[in-house]
C-alpha cells in the first residue's frame, strides 16, 4: 500500500461504489471500501434479475467480487460505517466503527455451524419476510465468502458455544468485538445509495391491514429462488395470485411524501410484470400508471411488455385499497383517460415504490436528501445517493467519482 494519505476510500458496498473502488484500484490508486452490511453488492444483490436484459444480477456482481479478490490495493471492510470526517481534499482523517462478525477468514463457508444453530432471527436480505438461521451467509454467492454470526446468538452464551463448536476450522471468534480504526485519504467517494420509500405513512394503500399488498422490493425476493418462497410469487395465504396490480408512482411525485420522480419505478414494474406473466401464464396483469417513463432505448423493454395480452395498462391514480368481502382487494381511482370511476379487483397488489437516498455522511444535500456536488472536490458522491437510477448509469457515475478522486490523490 502506498503512503496513508494517497489512498482513496469509497463509502458504500453496491454497484457504484464497487466500480469506483475497481477503476480506482485497477490503475494504481490505493482504496479502502467500506460497507455496513456483511456483504458487498447493495440492492442490486437483491434483484432477481435486472433489465433490460432480465439476467440475474449475480453474473455481473461475481465477476467484480472476482476482480476485489485479486487486487491487492483495494481492502474490504464489511460491518462498518464511518463515524466522523475531518479535513480537506488530498488530506482527510476518518473514523471508522466496524462491527462484530464473530467469524474470521478461516471460514470455508461449509455451513456446520449454521446446522448447530437452533436460534431464527428476521432475514433483512429478504425484508423480513421469513427467518434466518442466527449462524448465516447472507446469501448463496455473497462476497466476502464467509458466514457472519448474529448478536443476539453471542448473546446466548450456550448456544453460541454450541455453534463455536461445530465449527471444525477454528472460525469462530467469540470474543471478536467491535472497533474503531482512523484512516488517512486523500479522497473519500460517498456511494451510500438508496432505501425503499416505506409506504406505511400513505394510509390509503392500507399496507399495515393488507397482507396481500406488498412493494416492487419485496417482489424481487419473492422472485427469486432464495427468496422467502423460494421463488414461487405467491400470495400471503401460500397460493399463486390471478390478478396482479403494479400501482406506479407509489407515494411518488406527491408534494406529501416524495415529490419527485425515481425514475426506474415504471421499468422495474415492467420487468416485474415478465415475472408474473413467465411463472403464472393464466395471471393477469394490470399496470395503473400516472405516465410511464422509459428513457432512451429501455422504451424497446416498455414495447415488448406492452405486446403482452396479459398484461393491461391504466393511466390512473388509485386513491384506496381494501379489503374485498369474501376475499381479495378492491382498488378504487379514477381513470384518467375514460375520464370515470375506477374499480379494480386484485389478489396481489404491488406498490411501485421510490428510491429515498441514505445519508451521505456530513455532505450537503439538496430538499429531497440527494447529495450535492462538494465544493473545493476531496469528496464525491456517486450513484443513487446522488439521483435515482438504473444499474448502467450508476456504473457511469462510480467510474466518473474514481476519476475525480485520482485527481485529489495526485494533486
Ligand atoms: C424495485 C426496483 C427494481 C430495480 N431493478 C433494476 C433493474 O432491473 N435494472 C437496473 O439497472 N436498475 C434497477 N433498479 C435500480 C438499482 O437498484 C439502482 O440503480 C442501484 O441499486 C444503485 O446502486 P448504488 O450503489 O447507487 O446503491 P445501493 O445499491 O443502495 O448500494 C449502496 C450501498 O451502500 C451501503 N451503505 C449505505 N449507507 C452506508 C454507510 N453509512 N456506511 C457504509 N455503507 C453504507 C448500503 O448498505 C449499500 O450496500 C431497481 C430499483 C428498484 C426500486
Amino acid at each position: 500500500m502506498a503512503d496513508d494519505n494517497k489512498k482513496i476510500l469509497v463509502v458504500g458496498g453496491g454497484i457504484a461504489g464497487i466500480t469506483a473502488a475497481l477503476e480506482a484500484a485497477e490503475v494504481g490508486s490505493d482504496v479502502i471500501l467500506i460497507e455496513r452490511n456483511p456483504y458487498l453488492g447493495g440492492r442490486v444483490a437483491q434483484m432477481y434479475r435486472y433489465f433490460p436484459k432480465l439476467c440475474p444480477p449475480t453474473c455481473g456482481l461475481e465477476i467484480n467480487y472476482k476482480r476485489i479478490k485479486g487486487n491487492p490495493r483495494l481492502e474490504v471492510f464489511t460491518q462498518a460505517e464511518v463515524t466522523a470526517v475531518s479535513g480537506q481534499d488530498g488530506d482527510f482523517e476518518v473514523q471508522v466503527e466496524i462491527q462484530p462478525r464473530y467469524v474470521n477468514d478461516k471460514c470455508t463457508v461449509c455451513g456446520k455451524c449454521a446446522e448447530a444453530c437452533e436460534l431464527e432471527v428476521d432475514n433483512p436480505f429478504n425484508y423480513n419476510m421469513n427467518k434466518m438461521k442466527a449462524a448465516y451467509r447472507p446469501f448463496g454467492s455473497s462476497y466476502p465468502a464467509r458466514y457472519a454470526l448474529h448478536p443476539d446468538l453471542v448473546s446466548d452464551a450456550a448456544a453460541a458455544k454450541k455453534v463455536a463448536d461445530a465449527c471444525e476450522y477454528g472460525a469462530i471468534d467469540l470474543d471478536d468485538q467491535a472497533r474503531t480504526q482512523t484512516l488517512k485519504v486523500a479522497a473519500i467517494v460517498w456511494a451510500t445509495g438508496w432505501d425503499s420509500f416505506d409506504p406505511k405513512d400513505v394510509e390509503y394503500y392500507g399496507t399495515d391491514k393488507h397482507a396481500d399488498v406488498i412493494t416492487n422490493v419485496m417482489l424481487e425476493r419473492l422472485a427469486a429462488p432464495e427468496g422467502p418462497t423460494s421463488g414461487k410469487i405467491l400470495k400471503a395465504d401460500g397460493n399463486a395470485p390471478s390478478h396482479v396490480v403494479f400501482v406506479q408512482c407509489a407515494g411518488s411525485r406527491d408534494e406529501h411524501h416524495l415529490a419527485y420522480c425515481s425514475g426506474v419505478c415504471c421499468l422495474a414494474s415492467l420487468k416485474q410484470a415478465t415475472y408474473v406473466r413467465e411463472q403464472l401464464p393464466e395471471a393477469k396483469v394490470t399496470i395503473c400508471y400516472i405516465d410511464i417513463r422509459t428513457p432512451d432505448r429501455l422504451e424497446d423493454f416498455y414495447t415488448t411488455v406492452q405486446a403482452d395480452e396479459g398484461v393491461s395498462f391504466i393511466k390512473s391514480k388509485i386513491a384506496d385499497i381494501a379489503a374485498k368481502e369474501g376475499g381479495g382487494l378492491l382498488l378504487n381511482g379514477e381513470d384518467t383517460i375514460a375520464g370515470k370511476r375506477l374499480q379494480l379487483e386484485a389478489d396481489l397488489v404491488v406498490l411501485a415504490t421510490g428510491l429515498v437516498p441514505n445519508k451521505p455522511g456530513e455532505l450537503e444535500t439538496d430538499d429531497y436528501g440527494f447529495a450535492l456536488p462538494v465544493e473545493g472536490g476531496g469528496q464525491y458522491p456517486a450513484g443513487c445517493v446522488m439521483k435515482p437510477t438504473e444499474v448502467s448509469s450508476t456504473v457511469q457515475d462510480g467510474t466518473a467519482a474514481a476519476l475525480q478522486a485520482i485527481q485529489s490523490v495526485r494533486r
